[in-house]
């Protein structure tokens, strides 16, 4: 299927799209697709690897508006490049990586868009922020005047019935940490990916993030 039908099929699913953030998970995806992508009205892209979003983002300066995320894991020594790239990052797990972004941050026309990235999964090899230190974390950031906290990121597990476990705890973090009161631009809530992304929108998904079912599967690119 092409990436218009493929788009159109995803957006059937979603109960409110003018309310959800379709973030296009663009790694691996040359930027003559995106430009498509683009084209037939998405906005939001999602990438997991600096240098190869540096180039891409190169090749499409001319697009507007366009919003650039990144979602991979951040390494302390490329939050600089980082802070200076991107509109968000969606994987902030721990304080320092937090003061580094805000410190590069500095002196820019807008704060950057950060979200907690949460460790629900229970798998070491994903990154993110254990539950039971999310408030602190937050309370860091919160503190950080070139940071904007607008939510929680996670990637659950696999399995689809740990998965539906997780996005509930996900759902009830977000609710706790709104109720607080305290962080006044939370409004958004980030799981979902193509294998999951219905049970995440149930689950009070704000923002969906999906590669393979837009773009195809990132290991037969070449075919
Ligand atoms: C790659 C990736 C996705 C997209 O996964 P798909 O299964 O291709 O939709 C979403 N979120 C993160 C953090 C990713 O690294």
């Amino acid at each position: 299927m092409s990436l218009a039908e493929n788009l159109a099929q995803v957006q059937r699913a979603m109960p409110v799209p003018t309310r959800t953030t379709l973030l296009a998970v663009s790694k691996r995806v040359p930027a003559d697709v995106l430009r498509e992508a683009h084209a037939l009205g998405l906005r939001h892209f999602g990438e997991n690897y600096l240098q190869e979003a540096l180039e891409k983002q190169a090749a499409l300066r001319d697009l507007e508006p366009i919003c650039w995320h990144f979602i991979g894991r951040v390494q302390r020594n490329k939050t600089g490049e980082i802070a200076r790239s991107f509109d968000w990052v969606e994987s902030v797990d721990r304080v320092l990586i937090a003061q580094r972004l805000n410190a590069a941050r500095q002196g820019a026309a807008s704060a950057l868009n950060v979200l907690i990235e949460v460790a629900v999964s229970g798998e070491d090899s994903k990154g993110g922020c254990p539950p039971a230190a999310l408030e602190v974390l937050a309370d860091d950031i919160r503190k950080l005047p070139f940071l904007r906290l607008r939510g929680l990121m996670a990637l659950v597990h696999p399995d689809p019935d740990q998965a539906q476990s997780n996005f509930a705890q996900m759902q009830t973090l977000f609710h706790t940490l709104l109720n607080t009161g305290k962080y006044p631009d939370l409004d958004t809530l980030s799981m979902g990916t193509s294998s999951d992304y219905i049970q995440a929108l149930a689950h009070g998904a704000t923002e969906i993030r999906l590669g393979t079912i837009l773009f195809g599967s990132r290991h037969q690119e070449s075919s």
